[in-house]
């Protein structure tokens, strides 16, 4: 048999070393030191990580490399990106949103992001975005998974055509109900916002990811309803709650009976580390809250937690760049998760913690898993981490589609070595993760 790929001597997240993989008809058909036999296109990892791609479980592609669009977010705040968006939305053209998005993608695949889940905002009454972002999930198929949320931006009862927006949205073929229970009116409203979402998602059989309790505010606990809503309607497994920054904010002995209820229901969390650290906080002076959600608590309980981008060159914020190892750093930074331990976990937090807030299908390095590979330019997740190491190869169903050349400086100092690999700075000995 020839196979379409062996990438040989792999390192692998979980530790083993001097690994071959092999892939055959698009999945992988072994996993193995020392693998025999031939392929199409052998690739040397050299002792390097090897991981499935990463995943990016919270993102905004309508509004992604919009950034200068109509003008650019000169405070850099919240309210004037808010503010820009209004102005941006009745510009948008079904064919620019849909450029960008592409051209987005081109991005997330040179960085090894090969699944995204992006939020739609649906209050724009020609769906124009929701139309145009179907047609990049069925264009970018063969190479990237796109997941679309159905998001009433505005509110879904404070906008009023939300509600028959968000049913037509699915209708049309977007996979997940969204909501944002904190912007709705009062309190009342947003706890009934998440019970109506929840039951569209029950009726449907759809999958439910709400942008919940994005705030300072510790009396914002949406949270708390959607886990209720979660068990009530027998949804565990199926719903994420994305932000949550409330919890930051939180009292301790409320934040004690909440997070077994989280666990109870099996709500995903998705933090948004970048994100959070420079929205939140804005109306304190000092101390100056960080709003990160209580991720040590959380792992504490057994929540699966991931972490997403939220945002790429758009009106909210002018950096980013597809870079889930970017993500994960901040993460580690704001959470404190400094452990050895941890920090392996702020790996998994966008790559295996990730798939399964997705439901993805054939993710994973096991034999019969999709023929999906990153080979990075760092010896193990932390380094990968460290790093932001550069994704030398990046492998869809056995194919390769991005190549990116070492980071190797050139140096011309007296006396001292010719060139740097910055993966060979790891540390060699008591690598326990
Ligand atoms: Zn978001």
């Amino acid at each position: 048999m020839v196979l379409d790929l062996i990438v040989r001597n792999a390192g692998l997240p979980d530790g083993r070393e001097g690994q071959d993989i092999a892939i055959a008809g698009g999945k992988i058909v072994a996993v193995q030191p020392g693998m025999e036999g031939e392929a199409e296109r052998v690739i040397d990892a050299d002792g390097q990580l090897v991981s499935p791609p990463f995943i990016d479980c919270h993102f905004h592609m309508d509004a992604t490399l919009s950034l200068g669009l109509p003008r650019l977010n000169t405070s850099g705040t919240l309210l004037e990106g808010i503010a820009l968006w209004g102005e941006l939305k009745p510009l948008l053209t079904h064919e620019a949103v849909a450029e960008r998005a592409l051209r987005y993608c081109d991005l997330a695949v040179s960085q090894g992001l090969l699944a995204v889940r992006t939020h739609v905002d649906i209050c724009d009454d020609r769906l124009l975005a929701v139309e145009a972002l179907l047609d990049v999930k069925r264009k970018v198929a063969p190479y990237l998974d796109l997941q679309l949320v159905a998001f009433p931006q505005d509110g879904y009862f404070r906008s009023p055509a939300a509600a028959a927006n968000l049913e037509r949205s699915l209708d049309l073929g977007v996979d997940i109900v969204g909501g944002i229970p904190h912007f709705e009116r009062t309190m009342e409203d947003g706890a009934r916002s998440v019970r109506a979402l929840c039951e569209i998602a029950e009726k449907r059989g759809l999958m439910v990811d709400m942008h919940c309790d994005e705030t300072d505010d510790p009396l914002s606990r949406h949270i708390e309803t959607l886990a209720a809503e979660t068990v009530r309607l027998g949804l565990q497994g199926r719903v994420a709650g994305s932000h949550l920054t409330s919890m930051h904010s939180m009292d301790n002995y409320y934040a004690s009976k909440l997070l077994p209820l989280i666990a109870e229901a099996g709500v995903h969390a998705i933090p948004n580390p970048l994100i959070n650290i420079v929205l939140q906080g804005r109306h304190d002076t000092y101390p100056k809250r960080r709003g990160l959600t209580r991720v040590k608590e959380m792992r504490e309980f057994g929540i699966n937690i991931a972490f997403g981008q939220d945002c790429c060159m758009d009106p909210w914020y002018s950096l980013g760049g597809a870079d889930m190892l970017d993500v994960a750093h901040m993460g580690l930074h704001v959470g404190q998760l400094t452990s050895r331990e941890a920090m392996r976990f702020c790996f998994d937090a966008v790559t295996v913690n990730s798939a399964k807030v997705m439901g993805l299908h054939g993710y994973g390095l096991e034999v019969g898993c999709n023929g999906d590979l990153v080979v990075l330019q760092a010896r193990n997740p932390i380094e990968a981490v460290r790093l932001r190491a550069a994704r030398l190869f990046v492998i869809r169903r056995g194919k390769v589609v991005s190549e990116t050349p070492a980071r190797i400086a050139k140096l011309s100092l007296d006396g001292r070595p010719q060139s740097v690999d910055p993966a060979a700075y790891a540390p060699t000995e008591n690598l326990t993760y």
